[in-house]
């Protein structure tokens, strides 16, 4: 298991967060681990469930495993590193790589519409962008400068891989990769249109 070499600290992305395995429900805190736990606890109590003896443990295991290298000690043991299939590394990686062509943007007031829809959707993970300002700076300098009215809300999609701050922006959407693959609702799968 792994826990927080630094346990009073707020880690990279200020916020604390689980994924609750017999719900499937994510809980995140921006406040403590102690807010979460808190959280966490209620939501058991809520579904009847009795919460495990470690809770605490396992949240933190849950947390270190789509941390950065360094913030976490312990062992993996044979399990993922990531419980995700996006990393702070990857997303940061990408959005890179795709800006380094510069492509095309539209304004902002088209992208305030994309917003909208953004701002509803489950694909829009605050956990890894929201508050990480590192990040969320990257984006906005990806977006030349743009930025959304709801950008505060506006996390890492699942799908694009890429914080919204930027991919929002992105004129053609086709280059996002298999338009299939994004729910009905979603402005990737209208393309430029
Ligand atoms: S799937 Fe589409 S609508 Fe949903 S967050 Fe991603 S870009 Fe926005």
């Amino acid at each position: 298991m792994f826990s927080f070499v630094y346990s009073d600290r707020i880690p990279p992305g200020g916020k604390f967060y689980y994924l609750v395995p017999e719900t499937d429900v994510f809980i995140e805190s921006y406040q403590s681990k102690a807010a979460l736990e808190t959280l966490v606890r209620q939501h058991y109590a809520v579904n009847k469930r009795e919460p495990p003896a470690n809770l605490m443990a396992l949240m933190e295991d849950y947390m270190c495993r789509s941390m950065p290298e360094g913030t976490c000690k312990g062992s993996d043991d044979g399990r993922p590193v990531t419980t995700r299939p996006l990393t702070f590394f990857k997303v940061v990686e990408k959005l890179e790589v795709f800006f380094r062509g510069r492509p095309a943007l539209i304004t902002t007031e088209e992208a305030e519409k994309r917003s909208a829809i953004c701002f509803s959707c489950d694909q829009n993970w605050p956990g890894m962008c929201v508050s990480c300002n590192g990040l969320k700076q990257l984006a906005f300098r990806m977006a030349r400068g743009r930025k959304v009215v709801k950008e505060a809300w506006m996390g890492v999609c699942r799908k694009v891989g890429m914080p919204l701050n930027a991919a929002l922006f992105v004129k053609d959407p086709s280059a996002f990769g298999n338009l299939e693959a994004y729910p009905q609702h979603c402005w990737v799968r209208k393309g430029t249109k």
